[in-house]
């Protein structure tokens, strides 16, 4: 299949309000440009080098997507031009979004990232911790950031049963931290969860955005 063929099938599985992200890592300009041709817009990237590299050569428009462990550090090369951060995880991290926010006159989207997998090597806050956030952090301090809802990964596994667990208590999360209002209600809208293997599992459990490498571009 071409990349016109795989990217219409999937285009054709997600519903027209949930976004799709086309998560571009490790693949090249030329590649990236092909896919916005066919109208992608939303696209996403795991490592800042790699990001920073492929912005400033492709169109203006697209909409950046950072989905990966952002270090502290590499925060001053994304805030510039980035369209969400997917994956904040502390207060640290938040307040120097904060910082570069306010440095080049911007307010940054992020999102929340919730552990929800059964494995060691995923990022996130526990539910729990989550919970504590919503009451301890210092939201006020953060006027240059967004939260526009959480993100989560589930499990890489075959029990489709479980990863559809993991994806509903993701949503439940997210309808409870809704219902509480510590973010106003029209910021407060996003559910990323979805990848290339489990993205029909996680809509059907209410996702708002997928993020789809391997079976838009082939094979990493
Ligand atoms: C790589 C990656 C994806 C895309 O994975 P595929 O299986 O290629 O669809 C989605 N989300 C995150 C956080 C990723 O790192």
């Amino acid at each position: 299949m071409s990349l016109a063929e795989r990217y219409s099938q999937i285009k054709a599985s997600i519903p027209p309000d949930v976004t799709l992200v086309a998560v571009s890592k490790t693949r090249g300009a030329a590649e990236i440009q092909a896919l916005y041709a066919l109208g992608q817009r939303h696209f996403g990237e795991n490592y800042p080098q790699e990001l920073r590299e492929k912005q400033p050569a492709l169109p203006q428009d697209i909409a950046w997507h950072f989905i990966g462990h952002l270090q502290r550090s590499n925060v001053k090369h994304v805030v510039p031009f980035v369209h969400l951060i997917h994956g904040v995880e502390s207060e640290g991290l938040m307040t120097e979004i904060q910082k570069r926010a306010v440095a080049t006159g911007r307010t940054v989207d992020v999102l929340l990232q919730v552990f929800i997998a059964h494995e060691e090597t995923k990022h996130g806050l526990s539910p729990v911790e989550l919970r504590a956030a919503l009451n301890d952090w210092p939201w006020r301090a953060w006027p240059n950031v967004r939260v526009r809802g959480l993100m989560g990964m589930a499990t890489n596994i075959d029990d489709r049963a479980q990863v559809r667990r993991e994806f509903e208590g993701l949503a439940a999360l997210w309808a409870e931290v809704r219902r509480l209002k510590v973010f106003p209600e029209d910021q407060f809208t996003e559910l990323s969860m979805g990848m290339s293997g489990d993205a029909e599992l996680a809509i059907a459990a209410g996702s708002t955005m997928v993020r789809v490498g391997t079976a838009i571009f082939g094979a990493r």
